[in-house]
């Protein structure tokens, strides 16, 4: 099934110069970009982005700490349709805990932090990127991020090339 979901480059991939690697990752694996921007986010926008829920999951301090962190700096914002989307994407993200993500993953490849580590400091764990978990959150984060008008439907090259129309 062709799912879109939301991506969200966090402000130390920003910072880290990252932008450009984290977009490739998802163009070679023959992901679609369908809506892009950078943007600086207040502790409002944060709370509806990361609502009560995290903190049921997580925790109050861990809810605390990464509103802190995504309203750190700028943000790059996209939407990514494909087959499947929301768990491909999920799978080329990796992990959570950055020490436990794979190798081949974003987060694998550029962290390697743990949760422990995180706690201990204080602190959010920068872990680069965020992914909507699952198509539901998609759908609503999606909606949270992006006006329709700010969403573009085309074809790929391999979708005209190869598959024909
Ligand atoms: P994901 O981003 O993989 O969907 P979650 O939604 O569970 O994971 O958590 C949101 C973000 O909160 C994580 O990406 C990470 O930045 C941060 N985080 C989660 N748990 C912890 C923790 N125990 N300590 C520090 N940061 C955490």
């Amino acid at each position: 099934m062709i799912q879109r979901t939301l991506v969200l480059i966090k402000p130390d991939g920003v910072m880290r110069g990252l932008v450009g690697e984290v977009i490739k990752r998802f163009e070679d694996k023959g992901l679609k970009i369908i809506g892009l921007k950078m943007v600086c986010i207040d502790k409002e926008f944060a709370a509806k982005h990361y609502t009560k829920d995290i903190a049921k999951r997580r925790g109050e301090n861990v809810r605390k700490n990464l509103l802190d962190y995504i309203t750190e700096g700028p943000v790059v914002a996209m939407v990514i349709e494909g087959v499947d989307a929301v768990n491909v994407v999920r799978i080329v993200t990796g992990d959570t805990e950055p020490s436990k993500a794979m190798p081949g993953t974003i987060r694998g490849d550029f962290t390697h932090h743990s949760f422990h580590y995180a706690d201990g400091k204080e602190m959010s764990i920068k872990n680069i990127i965020h992914a909507s978990a699952n198509a539901e959150e998609a759908e609503k984060e999606i909606l949270l991020w992006f006006s329709i008008e700010e969403l573009y439907s085309y074809k790929k090259a391999d979708e005209i090339f190869h598959y024909g129309k």
